[in-house]
């Protein structure tokens, strides 16, 4: 029986999971428990052919992981016979604290419980995963996999803002990045895809959160994401990056609260501030039937792309590889195209053939000659999180924890 780790993604009024052979890269069984502590919640759960599928109200985390667990045992697979040696946790913010994954102990609950400030909307959630997780799968070792952990030894010059440092450093304030464990995965692949391991990169993570990083030799040089998720690229939701001085306006001449602008940033801007739509296919579906507003949207939408390519082929003194992934970079040929475009002074050069090709396979898109090689990636974090388990828990640290 080879070893399988369950991971558990906990949203506010969510549970995503998937048991993961970490060896082989198979999804062995999946699911997503939504609208919990609403009237009626719902609950998918896939196992090979078998798809089960209830709308019934979920009181709480507790009882929606107890009912995944129970389907388990009822139409399988079974855990018991399932060789689950972890639960691997994703944990949004790690903030100074964690550069790895770890084994969930006492000490690891309070230190993510004192990031919730930094992450309100995410470290909450994910705790609240970990603890009933810990219930309902008592003998089973626990580990947080970190979102910033693979950001959290970036340059200082790239991770410290230009802040007063008293303050900066009593309130934590830096670039912590997110997205960490995406592409860490999406590099890594690379890597090996390359064969080097001195390959300059840059991974641009484009799916309703967008993100982009340049990695060289495997360590992570710069990210586009800050103390929060909200800085750096257009997202479906997110302005991204914006004067800050955008706040003192707004407060003073709108008279409006810090909630109201949070609001406005993180969840009624990007494409869908823009558009009205925050999911690339209607925006693009817009810009296509002529809609000039969309199309305007798209040109913010590359034009911020492009700018962050090039700033970190300059923070590399060069760049090898440039990467798609996530739902966007992964399925959208045409948004890949318009990036590219403005980047042939790299001597980068995409093949129109192979970037309109459908797949959701690892591939080069770029012509022989290209002197940057573009690949799509498919993003993996689930995989990823797994592999980070199994390894933490076999390496001597773990051997030592409490
Ligand atoms: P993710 O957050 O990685 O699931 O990505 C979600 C985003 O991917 C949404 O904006 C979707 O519109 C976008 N997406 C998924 N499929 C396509 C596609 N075929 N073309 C363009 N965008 C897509």
């Amino acid at each position: 029986m080879s070893a399988t780790v369950l991971v558990i993604n906990s949203g506010s009024s969510s549970i995503k999971y998937q048991l993961i052979n970490p060896a082989t890269g198979d999804s062995l069984a999946s699911g997503l428990v939504e609208r919990i502590g609403e009237d009626e919640g719902h609950l998918v759960h896939k196992f090979g052919d078998v798809r089960v599928e209830e709308s019934d109200s979920i009181l709480d985390h507790g009882a929606g992981l107890r009912r995944v667990v129970e389907l388990c045992a009822e139409v399988g697979p079974d855990l018991n016979a399932s060789g689950v040696i972890a639960v691997g946790h994703r944990v949004v913010q790690g903030g100074a604290l964690f550069d790895r994954a770890v084994r969930v102990t006492e000490d690891v609950r309070d230190a993510i419980a004192s990031l919730i400030p930094l992450a309100p909307l995410h470290n909450a959630p994910n705790l609240r995963g970990i603890e009933v997780g810990q219930e309902v799968l008592p003998d089973i070792p626990h580990v947080a996999v970190f979102d910033t952990a693979f950001f959290q030894h970036l340059p200082k010059k790239a991770a410290n803002y230009a802040l007063e440092r008293v303050v900066a450093r009593k309130y934590g304030i830096r670039r912590y990045g997110a997205h960490g464990t995406s592409h860490q995965y999406v590099s890594q692949r690379v890597t090996e895809l390359t064969g080097r391991e001195d390959v300059k990169q840059v991974v641009l993570h484009l799916g309703n959160g967008a993100s982009a990083s340049a990695v060289a030799s495997g360590s992570a040089m710069d990210t586009s994401m800050g103390l929060t998720p909200l800085e750096g690229l257009v997202m479906g939701t997110r302005t991204g990056d914006i004067d800050p001085a955008t706040v003192f306006h707004l407060v003073r001449v709108a008279g409006m609260s810090v909630e109201q602008i949070d609001d406005l940033f993180n969840k009624r801007s990007g494409l869908k501030g823009l558009t009205g739509h925050n999911d690339m296919r209607e925006v693009r579906g817009m810009a296509n039937a002529g809609d000039v507003g969309a199309r305007e949207s798209l040109d913010i939408y590359v034009h911020r792309l492009r700018k962050y390519v090039g700033a970190y082929a300059a923070v590399m003194d060069g760049i090898d590889a440039l990467t798609f992934t996530a739902g966007i970079g992964e399925n959208d040929p045409y948004l890949r195209a318009d990036v590219c475009e403005g980047l042939s002074f790299l001597g980068l050069e995409i093949d129109p053939e192979l970037n309109a090709a459908r797949s959701s396979e690892e591939r080069v898109i770029s012509t022989p000659d290209s002197k940057v090689t573009v690949y799509v990636v498919p993003t993996n974090e689930e995989l990823e999180i797994a592999r980070q388990s199994v390894a933490l828990l076999s390496s001597p640290e773990a051997a030592n924890a409490v």
